[in-house]
């Protein structure tokens, strides 16, 4: 396919949703893969204490690897912190290891304990605008959410410039989401300015039920620009590339899921950063 743009700076983008099980980890891997093998730079960072990103993208992340935990309790370097993926060139992970559960109390008593993530994030070497940082520097960086709006996902909420919710094709899709858009606004008005809802994805869509045709056209109704023509289709090889440590995008790369993350990717891609 033709060629994607590089962004002129980096894209801080987080991926959240509280609800468990919409597509969060999925979508945070397998857009960092596939705009990877678009020719772009990606930095995936694990913020769900589960380490589920961590394990499809084949990272280590037994407790005593570095991991975000160090980051964000410790002050680590975020650059000594990031793993590159054995199984994908152009793509670096922190991961993430059980000790992260903690952090959300540890963090309690840590001063600008919101803004932890943003500040290890923005003293990478290689995230900035191409005038200070140059050709070597990262294009992406996605945030993979635990499925709850505590201390972690604040943390996310203050390090991005850009949020993608992915949601499920399935009924109750959009319950909870004001909730998330309340945050959000909160987000915004207090502690991050520039976080935009930017990109909506809808998961798991199965095209022959009237069900998820209804919730795609609510979800429409509702984001309108926002929402990606692309939607992933529900598909067992998706589900399945995680338990051989791999995204869908290298287990099975010919695969409707597959297609769908690329184009998912490229829409993002050539979309650009909002104003
Ligand atoms: P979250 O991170 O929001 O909790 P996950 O990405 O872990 O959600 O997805 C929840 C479950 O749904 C996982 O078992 C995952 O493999 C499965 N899943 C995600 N996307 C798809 C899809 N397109 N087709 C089939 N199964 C999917
Ligand atoms: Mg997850």
């Amino acid at each position: 396919g033709a060629p994607v743009p590089r962004p002129e700076s980096t894209r801080v983008m987080v991926v959240a949703n509280q609800k468990g099980g919409v597509g969060k980890t999925t979508s945070t891997v397998n857009v960092a893969a596939a705009l990877a093998q678009l020719g772009l730079q990606v930095l995936v960072v694990d913020l769900d204490p589960q380490g589920n990103a961590s394990t499809a993208l084949n990272i280590e992340h037994r407790r005593g690897v570095a991991s975000t935990y160090d980051l964000l309790v410790d002050g680590a370097a975020i650059e000594e912190v990031e793993q590159p993926c054995p199984d994908q060139e152009r793509l670096w992970v922190v991961p993430a290891t059980i000790d992260l559960a903690g952090a959300e109390i540890e963090l309690v008593s840590v001063v600008a304990r919101e803004g932890r993530l943003r500040k290890a994030i923005h003293a990478h070497p290689r995230v900035g605008h191409a005038a200070e940082v140059g050709d070597d520097r990262l294009d992406y960086v996605l945030v993979d959410c635990p499925p709850s709006l505590g201390l972690l996902t604040l943390n996310a909420l203050v390090a991005g410039d850009e949020m993608l919710i992915p949601i499920q094709a399935e009924y109750y899709a959009l319950e909870g989401l004001g909730q998330l858009l309340e945050t959000v606004e909160m987000v915004k008005a207090h502690l991050n300015q520039q976080l935009q809802v930017s990109t909506i994805l809808v998961t798991m869509y199965d095209g022959r039920t009237r069900l998820a045709a209804g919730v795609a056209e609510e979800v429409r109704e509702h984001f309108g620009e926002q929402v990606l023509r692309t939607m992933i289709p529900r598909s067992v090889r998706v589900s399945e590339a995680p338990s051989y440590g791999q995204t869908v995008m290298t287990y099975d790369p010919g695969s409707p899921g597959a297609l769908s993350y690329l184009e998912a990717a490229r829409e993002i891609a050539s979309q650009g950063a909002p104003r």
